[in-house]
């Protein structure tokens, strides 16, 4: 195992932990994986994420149908996380959740609109429902990738979400804003429903990330 692969299963079984540390999972429900070249790493399935080892992280060819390497059975999801990084190549990191507010909004079978300026982070002015297919299943896999058509996040209907980051920090960080906006959402519907922002206001938000923070230093 190089030093590299040691250093991403260690970053995704920390990852794992850090979802159930912030609310995001709970149990056994949930999945990761990372790019690496032409191969993915994937968590393991059934495994509470404060019990996987590193060594327990499965390999997978992104060419693979199903074969892997590791002592551990893959994600019984390893079918939409193999077809994301196939289909994306500005996805590196894909992290998927049942997050409690996020999948109170997928049972209700409710995409979020551009209820608040962050749905930029998320490459437009929409997070898209997958359609329902049982877990696991290839019917599944092309429902996500088809909701996460130029975004970077989909809810599942009646089951969760999945988000897709350049890297695995990024995926956290969407994966924590996603359960914000779907919180606002859903707490705003109770309420009356959020006012929508236009696409052109989503735009101009998307426009104005380019140089927030320091990313105007240009480091
Ligand atoms: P795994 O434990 O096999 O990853 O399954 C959890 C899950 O969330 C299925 O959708
Ligand atoms: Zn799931």
């Amino acid at each position: 195992m190089t030093d590299q692969t040691q250093i991403a299963r260690q970053e995704i079984c920390d990852a794992m932990v850090a979802l159930v540390e912030t609310g995001l999972n709970r149990g056994a429900s949930g999945n990761i994986s990372a790019r690496m070249g032409d191969q993915m790493l994937i968590t393991p399935s059934g495994i509470p994420p404060r019990d996987i080892t590193p060594d327990q992280v499965a390999q997978m060819a992104l060419a693979s149908a199903g074969d892997y390497t590791g002592p551990c059975k893959p994600s019984v999801e390893w079918r939409f996380h193999r077809d994301i990084l196939r289909a994306r190549p500005d996805i590196n990191a894909v992290v998927h959740t049942h997050a409690p507010w996020c999948t109170a909004l997928a049972v209700a079978r409710q995409p979020i609109p551009a209820v608040h300026y962050m749905i930029a982070a998320f490459g437009g002015p929409t997070i898209r429902l997958a359609d329902y297919a049982t877990y696991g299943t290839d019917a599944l896999s092309a429902n996500v990738v088809t909701a996460l058509q130029d975004r970077s996040a989909c809810l599942m209907a009646n089951h969760g979400m999945v988000v897709g980051g350049r890297t695995l920090t990024h995926a956290l960080w969407l994966a924590n804003e996603l359960e914000a906006l779907a919180h606002q959402h859903f707490h705003s519907l109770l309420i009356g429903g959020g006012h929508i922002l236009s696409d052109a206001e989503i735009a101009e938000t998307a426009r104005g990330f380019a140089s927030y923070g320091q990313a105007a230093k240009g480091e």
